[in-house]
């Protein structure tokens, strides 16, 4: 099924995240954790591809396993590092799995690279192969925040427009951690004409030591009350993962309730995280 079919549906959608296995002796591990995953049913589950060092040899594959279970897979795909006829045997791989949607990514810029050898510079040139190359349903990626690279959110804005214009059926937010920023992002969006859904992105923060590098990955401060709640448990995990869960459930929960029917869940491969999360939203996506 299309994504885009299950965002515009009756329905409200909660999707989630899991990232393939870093190396072939992990692959089991990964593989018993999406296959729980999706017996929760999901509205869709996202594969991560090279994400965080990440390896992209098995995104197809964990994707065609997520949809054995009858549930929906958005497989990610980057371009940065990838010449244009990678990209095209990696469709026909997609394709042949019977992958129907892909989050079109552009990738972070590798540190030792050549700029004048790079055959994509941004993901709307990786939108424009995947839309040659058959009917897959199309997802970008947008950042209330900002991209740490632009030079100001209006031109990021200018930009993700272009993107979007060149074939991106949806859009799925980087992580936010105030919900106001996603509602005044949708404001802007919508003002410059960008109408396609915008599904808002909630990473559930269940350790301390995963503060550092969401402010990394997402080049933004967290905000001071979030910060202050997690704070108080720093040296109490259990409590910490039972805050940061409920922090998770309440911004998702406020976002249906402010008339947004799509919310997708970084759940990164935690069975038991996503399930909490489900239930606590059941009474709002059933
Ligand atoms: C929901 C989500 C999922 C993600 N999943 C993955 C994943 O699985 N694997 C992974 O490696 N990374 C992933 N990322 C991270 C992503 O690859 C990085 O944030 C990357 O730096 C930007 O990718 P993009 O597709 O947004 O790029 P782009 O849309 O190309 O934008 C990148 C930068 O270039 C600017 N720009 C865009 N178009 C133009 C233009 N025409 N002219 C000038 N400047 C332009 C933008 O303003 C922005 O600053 C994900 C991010 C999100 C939000």
């Amino acid at each position: 099924m299309k994504i885009i079919d299950i965002i515009n549906g009756p329905i409200p959608s909660l999707s989630f995240e899991v990232f393939p296995p870093k190396s072939s002796d992990k692959y089991e591990s990964v593989s018993r954790a999406v296959a729980e995953i999706a017996k929760l049913s999901p509205s869709y589950m996202s594969v991560t591809y090279g994400a965080g060092g990440g390896t992209s040899d098995y995104t197809a594959r964990i994707a065609q396993e997520v949809s054995t279970y009858g549930v929906t897979s958005l497989a990610h795909l980057s371009c940065i590092s990838s010449t244009k006829e990678q990209v095209s045997s990696q469709l026909d791989c997609l394709k042949r799995l019977g992958i129907e949607n892909i989050l079109a990514l552009r990738g972070d810029i590798p540190k030792d690279f050549n700029k004048s050898e790079l055959e994509f510079k941004y993901a709307y040139e990786l939108v424009d192969q995947i839309k040659n190359a058959g009917d897959f349903c199309i997802g970008g990626a947008c950042y209330p925040e900002t991209h740490p690279e632009s030079e100001n959110a209006e031109k990021d804005l200018e930009y993700l427009k272009i993107k979007v214009d060149h074939g991106c059926n949806f859009l799925t937010t980087q992580m936010f951690f105030d919900n106001d920023i996603f509602y005044r992002f949708i404001e802007k969006a919508t003002k410059k004409g960008i109408s396609v859904p915008i599904v808002a992105g909630i990473m559930p923060i269940t350790a301390y030591s995963q503060i550092e590098r969401m402010v990394m990955i997402s080049g933004n401060e967290l905000p001071r009350n979030f910060m202050d709640l997690i704070s108080k448990y720093q040296n109490d995990p259990v409590s910490l993962r039972k805050v940061g869960i409920e922090y998770a459930i309440k911004q998702a929960r406020n976002i249906y309730e402010n008339g947004f029917n799509a919310v997708h869940i970084y759940s990164m491969n935690k069975y038991d995280v996503a399930k909490e999360i489900q239930d606590n939203l059941k009474d709002l996506i059933k």
